[in-house]
């Protein structure tokens, strides 16, 4: 599905200092993210990179294509949460599922709901290179799922049940994107 963008959001879509996550339709955005074989200082400061964008645009997750870089890297931090660098993160195990509103920072203004499971158990590396995994549940679980989609290029917009689509300037909104 083709996403038409209002002519009042198209501003939001303009890459600059302000607003430096790459916008949809981008083909980064689309591409599948080779895995990462090692971590070098250059990636480092990418990833800091990618944490400050994340933290200037309010966004509870950032993966790297929204940072024009096709890499198999994501940043997480839900409410509640500390930012987690994941480095190759793999969805290893899915229970449940539960609809909940999403928007993302590539997509500014556009929100719907998207079904996914409730519960899953991811496994990564993080920036040392050392191998962790977590479970989780609720929203952190869906905004794993969200950034892992777009290491695959995937968009949530592929996922939302489309009746439910609508734009809502983002400081109007409150729902949570990544
Ligand atoms: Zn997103």
């Amino acid at each position: 599905m083709e996403i038409l963008v209002p002519d009042e959001y198209k501003y939001l879509y303009e890459r600059n200092n302000e607003r430096p996550i790459w916008k949809i339709p981008d083909p980064v955005l689309r591409k599948v993210a080779p895995p990462i074989a090692n971590i070098d200082k250059k990636m480092l400061e990418f990833i800091e990179r990618m944490v400050l964008a994340m933290k200037k645009a309010n966004g509870v997750g950032l993966a790297a294509p929204q940072m024009g870089k096709s890499l198999r890297i994501i940043v997480i931090a839900p409410a509640g949460m500390k930012p987690t660098v994941l480095i190759n993160p793999e969805i290893m195990e899915s229970h449940g599922a539960a609809v909940g509103l999403e928007g993302c920072l590539s997509i500014p203004g556009l929100y719907g709901d998207v079904e996914r499971p409730d519960r899953v158990v991811v496994e990564a590396y993080d920036r040392k290179g050392k191998p962790v995994a977590y479970e989780m549940e609720g929203l952190p679980a869906r905004v794993v799922q969200h950034e892992v989609d777009h290491l695959n290029g995937i968009l949530f917009t592929d996922k939302a049940d489309p009746a439910s689509l609508h734009w809502v300037h983002p400081d109007k909104a409150d729902t949570p994107v990544e």
